[in-house]
């Protein structure tokens, strides 16, 4: 998406070779919200004619591009992974595990109750950004472990010098980004795959 790659130009801040992009001004920290609900229309039409029950996230980031995009699916619910099994979660919930991207590969466990995934539904994966591909695995392994039927991933920024993009492809997933980095530094800025 033209107007994705322009923002990430502009305002987007590198963090070493090859490793953090950060781009608060419109989607990590500040949200453009007109603009996200352009990205949400941009995966509309990536997943054009697909049936999508209930788009599948995960905190923190992740949920603020899937509320947005909501409504060009028909306002579909969004449901988040949490990061911390807490008092609100009562009950059964399907758990799986993820590697921090951005806090040195921590590992942490992620939770989504069993009232809201059913066996059959049509999920719609969606984050922020994918990288070594860990938080979609685990968004992967609960949406199997429910039996839910994974229509794909949709991605606002996919870094394709990261592993994450062709692991999720060779299990078959469908992925689509709307913005794809091959490569960035400070010197070069980013350069897109395509
Ligand atoms: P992965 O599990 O694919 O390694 O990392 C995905 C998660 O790490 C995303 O949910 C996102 O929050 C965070 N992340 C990965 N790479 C970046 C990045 O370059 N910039 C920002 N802001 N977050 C990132």
């Amino acid at each position: 998406m033209e107007k994705l790659k322009q923002r990430i130009r502009e305002e987007g801040k590198i963090r070493g070779t090859n490793e953090l992009l950060k781009v608060d001004s419109f989607l990590n920290h500040q949200m453009d919200t007109a603009f996200l609900a352009e990205l949400g229309q941009a995966f509309r039409e990536k997943f054009d004619g697909c049936q999508v029950d209930k788009i599948l996230t995960i905190e923190t980031s992740g949920i603020g591009i899937a509320v947005a995009a909501a409504p060009a699916f028909g306002n579909v619910p969004v449901l988040f992974a949490k990061k911390n099994k807490t008092k609100n979660i009562a009950g059964d919930v399907f758990i799986s595990q993820a590697e921090s991207f951005t806090q040195d590969r921590r590992p942490y466990n992620i939770f989504v109750s069993k009232e809201f995934l059913k066996a059959g539904e049509k999920v719609l994966l969606m984050d922020d950004f994918l990288a070594n591909g860990s938080a979609l695995a685990a968004l992967l392994d609960i949406a199997q472990q429910a039996g839910a039927q994974v229509v794909g991933a949709a991605i606002v920024i996919e870094k394709t010098f990261q592993p994450g993009g062709r692991l999720l492809r060779d299990k078959g997933i469908r992925v689509e980004s709307l913005a794809r980095i091959a490569s960035m530094s400070e010197e070069t800025g980013v350069v897109f795959a395509d």
